[in-house]
């Protein structure tokens, strides 16, 4: 392991890089579609009607293989894509191999199966984020279209257990949407101060409009003032000193859906589960894919002038409003103009590892409040 800095080292080398270029392309995330198999339903999922015809996934020497051209170009951290990975036997194998290189990890993970992987699990990765829409069975099975909430806190709980003394963070995700709108204070106290989770982060429902089979009455704007409240609440509990780790930069975006912002995908590398690379970006009106298991290697595509001249059609696009496209392209993007958004970034992180290291699972209200973002 070449030491927890170099995924900064890695953020400052994309940064300069990318500030002395006049048409910057440096990448710092790279994720791969891993698998499109997932064992939860969720009503606002495409994975959840996923076309397996012709499907392929890709073995551990091909994930390598991408991985070792992510580290190529400089990739600093990196993101496990797809449905449910923890229904992969090597995600440990690879987590290891991205900490060989020197690139941070997170699991995204429904925690399902996390009570019963933690063990190997936790110590592979940086960071295991588990998604949690709800506190209240019944809501979570409507949203999730499964009965999994006590599986699913218990996994958290485990994963907690394993990460003491891993320098791994465990933190959760609430997609918020229409049925959990009133949920959200509980869900905050819950995380915080019954699992003593070290970070949340929140992301808005997004259903675009090619996605075929989507729940839209899951859409949380439809009750707008609902929506405007409960975003205001979390901004509230973030400032009371709850562990969210969400950036006023999407806070302002969610709470008014016209807000510009220059979509930046150079910034993240996705690849599909055969191997291809999107250019620009993964959901364009211009997207070609790639193969990169071929003689094609990624830094020849990626700062190619064909790929440039693609960058360019999308350049007035901002058709994503997900959390990891506005909140990347905004503070790692155009860092000197958010500059408090990117301190206020890097203050999250070091409070998500402070909480990290607290030899303690459940830390009470008290301890919550007293590690706040300006610790
Ligand atoms: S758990 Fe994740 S991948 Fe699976 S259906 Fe839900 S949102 Fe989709
Ligand atoms: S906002 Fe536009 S350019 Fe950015 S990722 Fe989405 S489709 Fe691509």
């Amino acid at each position: 392991m070449k030491g927890i800095s170099t995924p900064l080292i890695r953020l400052a080398k994309v940064l300069s890089k990318n500030f002395l270029s006049h048409n910057p392309s440096n990448p710092y995330f790279g994720t791969i579609e891993t698998t499109a198999h997932c064992n939860s339903g969720c009503a606002f999922c495409p994975y959840s009607h996923y076309d397996f015809t012709d499907y392929t996934e890709l073995s551990t020497k091909q994930v390598f293989t991408i991985i070792d051209q992510f580290d190529e170009i400089g990739i600093g951290g990196y993101s496990f894509l797809g449905a449910e990975n923890t229904l992969r036997q090597d995600v440990p194998e690879i987590g290891r191999y991205l900490k060989e290189k020197g690139i941070a990890s997170q699991l995204c993970t429904n925690g399902i199966l996390l009570e019963r992987r933690a063990e190997e699990l936790v110590p592979s990765v940086d960071c295991v984020m588990v998604s949690l829409d709800s506190v209240d069975r019944q809501i979570y099975k409507r949203i999730r279209g499964v009965d999994a909430l006590p599986q699913v806190l218990r996994g958290i709980e485990a994963a907690l257990d394993y990460a003491q003394g891993n320098g791994c963070a465990i933190i959760t995700n609430t997609v918020i949407c229409s049925k959990n709108l009133g949920q959200i204070p509980d869900i905050v106290e819950y995380a915080t101060n019954e699992l003593g989770v070290h970070g949340m982060v929140f992301d808005q429902v997004t259903l675009p409009e090619n996605w075929k089979n989507v729940d839209r009455s899951l859409d949380s704007k439809i009750n707008w003032e609902n929506h405007l409240h409960t975003i205001n609440k979390i901004q509230e509990l973030k400032e009371e000193g709850y562990p969210i780790l969400t950036t006023s930069p999407y806070f302002e975006a969610l709470k008014n859906p016209q807000v510009s912002f220059r979509c930046r995908p150079y910034l993240w590398v996705t690849v599909n589960h055969k191997g291809e690379v999107a250019v620009p970006c993964y959901d364009s009106e211009y997207t070609k894919f790639v193969s990169l298991l071929g003689e094609t290697k990624l830094k020849d595509i990626w700062f190619s002038q064909e790929t440039k001249d693609l960058r360019k059609k999308v350049e007035d696009c901002h058709k994503c409003h997900m959390m990891c496209t506005i909140e990347i392209s905004k503070l790692v993007g155009e860092p000197f103009s958010h500059m408090d958004a990117l301190y206020e970034w890097v203050q999250n992180a070091m409070m998500m590892r402070k909480r990290a290291s607290i030899p303690i699972s459940k830390p009470s209200k008290a301890m919550a409040a007293e590690i706040k973002m300006s610790s």
